[in-house]
């Protein structure tokens, strides 16, 4: 039964239920049928009985009888003495006589009969016996008619409902087909566009196909862009490859002086170091999106945060001309990773100096604020154009001074995720020719539970 399908196991079900139905139908039918018959013939033979004892009198030692017992409908009647000698009527079967209750006897031709016996008591005289009986016919003919009719209907029923149950199984399943027809060309053709978009009821095939059709959607959208995060990674690697391998290759030529060769290194150095910052992050990044980054969680003053990333940018900003002020409104607790928060605070800090106005000025901040700790950086430059705002977040997006910069597009993607998996957000908010300011915004909860904690 376990190597069938549901749709015949369901009709092979269905069908016994129909027959176990019909036989329990078809008996009690029966039963009923015969208990009528029997109710019938006790009935007829009672009145029949009482009929014959209101005709049946003794006079001076003799029986007289007013009509002729014999010509009542459809019972027999005849006379016995008390001893069992016949007086009237006919002998068809031997059965000893018992008062009251209706019993059946056989002829010896075969013919059976139900039999009353009912005895009469005269003053004076010797008792008799009065025995109406009636033929069984009628019963035994309905029992065997019954049992020829339950012998045909009963496997036509049988046939009827298996292939009925079958053509209604077939039916049902036939989204299920469907489904696997669908789940099947995906496999062969991994074409994930395909959908069983499941038409008709609204019924849990109905609902198990949308499901389906989600998932596949999904499956294209994250198909997509692991595609599209592969191109833009390959294509990202190979420009300062392709570099690298130009400069090597001058270098190692008989044109190149000693001195080229030196600037040579320096411009292999400084691609070799852009491709670690890329391919580094690219790990986090796939890291991040696998799950399978663990945070260290624990708390932190984020004002020791936001300076750590002010010193780190200090050298650069001052190869800019640029000042930088950190204003944190201290201590401002925080449960989180501390080396993850602060490489996200220095990702918008650098960005700061990399595109912030030459000579110019960039703010961090650290502050507690309704509710919230917040991290920010705030730069005086040129700003980010309205268009490009709603993309600055994403996988290798670049504006145009980031290409000339050797940035990878990867700085902002990795800032949000590293702040999702601390249960926050990242706010940018810019305006063209005065500047840009990014926010990092932490659920207070966690520094509070913190502090909840260390408290004995
Ligand atoms: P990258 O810096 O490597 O290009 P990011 O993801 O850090 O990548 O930044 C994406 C883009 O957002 C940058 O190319 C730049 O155009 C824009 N951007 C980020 N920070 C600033 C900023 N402080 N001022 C102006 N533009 C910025």
């Amino acid at each position: 039964m376990k190597r069938l399908s549901i749709k015949a196991r369901v009709t092979i079900w269905y069908t016994l239920l129909v027959a176990l139905i019909a036989l329990l139908a078809a008996g009690t039918l029966f039963f009923s049928a015969r208990r009528m018959m029997r109710n019938y013939y006790q009935e007829t033979l009672d009145s029949t009985t009482q009929l014959a004892l209101d005709d049946i009198r003794m006079e001076d030692g003799e029986l007289d009888i007013d009509r002729d017992l014999d010509d009542l409908p459809s019972v027999r009647v005849a006379l016995f003495t008390e001893a069992g000698d016949l007086i009237y009527g006919q002998v068809r079967f031997e059965l000893p006589f018992a008062e009251g209750e209706m019993r059946s006897a056989t002829e010896r031709s075969g013919e059976e009969w139900y039999v009353l016996d009912t005895r009469m008591e005269f003053d004076g005289a010797q008792n008799v016996w009065l025995r109406c009986y009636i033929s069984a016919d009628t019963a035994m003919n309905l029992g065997a008619i019954g049992l020829e009719l339950a012998a045909l209907i009963l496997p036509a029923l049988v046939i009827l409902a298996g292939v009925g149950g079958y053509c209604i199984a077939r039916r049902a399943f036939r989204p299920v087909a469907r489904i696997t027809r669908t789940a099947e060309s995906i496999i062969d053709g991994t074409d994930l566009k395909k959908r069983i978009a499941l038409k008709g009821a609204r019924d849990e095939l109905y609902r198990l196909s949308r499901v389906f059709d989600d998932m596949l959607d999904r499956l294209e959208r994250s198909f997509e862009r692991e595609r599209r995060f592969t191109s833009d990674a390959s294509h990202e690697l190979r420009t300062p490859v392709a570099a690298i391998l130009a400069q090597a290759d001058f270098a190692l030529s008989d044109l190149a002086a000693e001195a080229d060769r030196v600037e040579a290194l320096r411009d292999i150095r400084l691609r070799a170091g852009q491709m670690s910052t890329l391919i580094n992050r690219l790990l986090a990044l796939t890291r991040m999106d696998a799950g399978q980054t663990r945070l260290e969680w624990e708390r932190v003053d984020l004002a020791d945060v936001a300076e750590a990333a002010a010193m780190q940018i200090e050298d650069g900003a001052a190869a800019r001309g640029m000042t930088v002020e950190c204003a944190c409104e201290g201590p401002v607790w925080a449960m989180c990773d501390q080396t993850m928060l602060t490489q996200a605070l220095l990702n918008l800090a650098e960005n700061a100096v990399k595109y912030g106005r030459e000579g110019g000025h960039v703010r961090i901040l650290a502050r507690a604020q309704a509710g919230e700790n917040i991290l920010g950086v705030e730069d005086d430059g040129p700003g980010i154009a309205p268009e490009a705002m709603p993309h600055i977040f994403e996988h290798f997006y670049q504006g145009d001074r980031s290409r000339q910069a050797g940035g990878a597009g990867l700085g902002l993607s990795l800032v949000r995720l590293i702040v999702r998996l601390h249960g926050g957000r990242v706010e940018a908010e810019s305006e063209v020719g005065r500047g840009s300011r990014f926010i990092i915004v932490l659920p207070q909860q966690a520094a509070m539970d913190a502090q909840a904690a260390e408290k004995p």
